[in-house]
């Protein structure tokens, strides 16, 4: 098929619900990718954060080919193996106790939602509630999800959205206490704010919040769909500061390629969410945690959580000489660049014109770049995106 042809077809036959990049790509390997006219691409943006090992990693291509072969999928009736070994990686390596998987970052975070509020209703009775997040945060699409989400752009249209969300400014401890009026059951944060803008939380409100929600019993979310599983250098955003949030919810980067989430709880909510209270037909899929028993194989790792940093670094390092590039923001191998003068929209185009892949996250260019991304395709996505930055 033509790429014009191709183009047509999206536009006829699937809702309009998304601006696309203008290329078709049909195939890649590592940090680089090709389009159906035989272009190709480095990759800047791994889907979104999701292709932690890049494209087709062999491992990864070698344990789902060959579970496919073997069981794609019988359902939670049954025991099945390559989700415990998930399970028990993400345990071992976290310090959480117990995990429950589902499908997306939006259902892991309702996953997150509904567990904070039995633990809250099982010990205190109905009337505490409220989940509190924080302004400009991202959490999901679906009406709760969308709820949590501290922008008012996504309040819109999808009326009446769920009840009992709080939003208070990131910073801003004197506000978070002041919506506590008694029915606070959670805070749910982004470490770094992806979709907002890739902006980090300031370690002393992390550090106060995780105190003073475990003064008043209040649970911490932690929503890692973007930031986990080595995203920013570390296997959980949280250990850069430290804490182990009472639920963490993680998806994106966690199947490598294929649609996965799931959240963890600690050892104090290990039984809140018992027999029926949560599930969901593909949750679990031995197919899509035979990948991610792969990932987390490679990432949870301190040599190679290191080589994250160092690459970030590397990043940041070359553009921050950039005249174009006012700030760099972010963790690890999230970043932000906040520009001078350009547009995002524009850059991104820009790019790729010139065979790079980058995102935007409002008026900034994200970079979310393939964990495993070579010094080659590094190197050489940096000098596209330094000729796009210099460009009159
Ligand atoms: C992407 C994202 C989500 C939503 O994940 P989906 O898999 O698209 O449902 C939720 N929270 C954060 C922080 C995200 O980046």
């Amino acid at each position: 098929m033509k790429f014009e042809q191709i183009k047509q077809l999206d536009h006829e036959h699937v809702m309009n619900t998304y601006g696309r990049y203008d290329a078709c790509i049909v195939s890649g390997k590592g940090a680089t990718c090709v389009d159906v006219n035989g272009k190709k691409y480095i990759d800047f943006t791994s889907g979104i954060g999701v292709n932690s090992l890049g494209f087709a990693d062999p491992d990864w291509v070698k344990a789902v080919s060959e579970q496919a072969g073997k069981l794609a999928h019988i359902s939670n009736l049954f025991y099945t193996t390559p989700g415990l070994e998930v399970a028990d990686t993400l345990c071992k390596k976290t310090g959480y106790s117990r995990v429950l998987f589902g499908n997306s970052g939006a259902e892991a975070n309702e996953g997150a939602i509904k567990t904070a509020r039995k633990y809250s209703f099982d010990k205190y009775g109905p009337g505490r509630a409220t989940i509190l997040t924080l302004v400009n945060s991202f959490h999901g699409r679906t009406v709760t999800t969308l709820a949590a989400t501290g922008q008012d752009v996504f309040h819109n249209y999808f009326f009446p959205f769920t009840e009992g969300f709080k939003h208070a400014p990131a910073g801003d401890m004197a506000a978070v206490k002041a919506a506590d009026d008694g029915s606070l059951c959670a805070v749910m944060v982004e470490f770094v704010q992806g979709e907002g803008g890739v902006i980090p939380l300031e370690e002393t409100f992390v550090k106060r919040l995780a105190e003073w929600c475990k003064e008043k019993d209040i649970l911490l979310i932690a929503d890692e769909v973007q930031t986990g599983i080595g995203r920013t250098g570390k296997l959980l955003a949280s250990q850069h500061f430290d804490i182990l949030p009472d639920i963490t919810t993680l998806a994106k980067g966690l199947g490598g390629g294929l649609p996965i989430g799931a959240f963890m709880v600690t050892d104090k909510l290990k039984d809140v969410m018992g027999a029926s209270s949560h599930g969901t037909t593909f949750g679990m899929n031995p197919i899509v945690c035979a990948g991610a028993n792969v990932v987390l194989k490679k990432v949870a790792n301190d040599k190679f959580l290191k080589e994250v940093i160092m690459k970030g670094e590397k990043i940041r390092a070359c553009l921050s000489l950039c005249p174009e590039v006012e700030d760099i923001t972010g963790l690890g191998l999230m970043i932000g660049i906040k520009l001078r003068t350009k547009k995002s929209a524009d850059v991104v185009k820009a790019c790729l014109a010139k065979g790079l892949l980058v995102l935007t996250a409002k008026e900034k260019v994200r970079l979310l770049p393939p964990l495993t991304i070579s010094d080659k395709e590094l190197s050489e996505g940096i000098r596209i995106l330094w000729d796009v930055l210099n460009q009159p």
